[in-house]
């Protein structure tokens, strides 16, 4: 398959998942994930129509930035953990942070942005070790301690579902971390609009689409 299929195929299956859930195409912006080639490729996925560029390590983000920064329409995606250390390195390179998972990593972007970044909280909803994000009786707390920040712009709520997931577990993180997402809009704090959802990726877009994603993440489905 070429890039350019590939990508009309994503594309009108994200628009299938849509409709089939009486959601407008346009709620939905779909965030390429290049992690798995070159920049050279990446920019040819680009130019076949792509507007949301997303990479999960801080070093190849910069690779991926530096070589196709001058790419017109583009919004860069910083999708993955990111160590305290490295803030400095990119924050001012990234449009939306995805990963926000500690109270000191919050607090070292509100240090080193020098504008608001949005960001998403990461929430780990099937309580999976191996997953990073804060636990659902955590948020709460956590809110309260963010709510003072102001280069910090919670957009919403990041969550990723375990790879073995079945479709009813799947329906199961994917509901219950909009219906999170709902309850913190609804306390209305200044830098928390709450308004997106970040989940979804080739294996479970639709479901997560089907729930309210706003950012599907899809990297696989792309360079099969
Ligand atoms: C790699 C990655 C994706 C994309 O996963 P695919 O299954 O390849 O679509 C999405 N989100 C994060 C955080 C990733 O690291």
């Amino acid at each position: 398959m070429s890039l350019a299929e590939n990508k009309s195929r994503v594309f009108s299956e994200v628009q299938t998942a849509c409709s089939e859930s009486g959601r407008e195409q346009d709620s939905v912006s779909i965030i390429a994930v290049t992690k798995y080639v070159d920049s050279d490729v990446a920019g040819q996925l680009i130019d076949t129509g792509i507007h949301h560029i997303g990479e999960n390590r801080v070093d190849k983000f910069l690779d991926k930035y530096n070589a196709l920064k001058d790419k017109e329409d583009l919004t860069w995606h910083l999708i993955g953990t990111l160590q305290r250390r490295k803030v400095k390195d990119v924050i001012n390179f990234v449009d939306y942070f995805h990963a926000l998972d500690s109270i000191k990593l919050a607090q070292e972007i509100e240090k080193r942005a020098d504008r608001t970044i949005k960001c998403f909280l990461q929430v780990n909803i099937s309580e999976e070790e191996s997953k990073h994000g804060f636990k659902v009786d955590e948020i709460d707390d956590v809110i309260d301690q963010l709510a003072e920040l102001k280069q910090v712009e919670l957009v919403g709520l990041m969550t990723m579902a375990p790879f073995d997931a079945t479709e009813e577990e799947l329906e199961n993180i994917f509901e219950t971390t909009d219906q999170l997402r709902k309850q913190l809009k609804e306390k209305n704090i200044k830098n928390m609009p709450m308004t997106e959802l970040s989940m979804g990726m080739s294996g479970d877009f639709k479901v997560a689409i089907k729930h309210g994603s706003t950012f599907v993440r899809i990297g696989t489905a792309f360079f099969e």
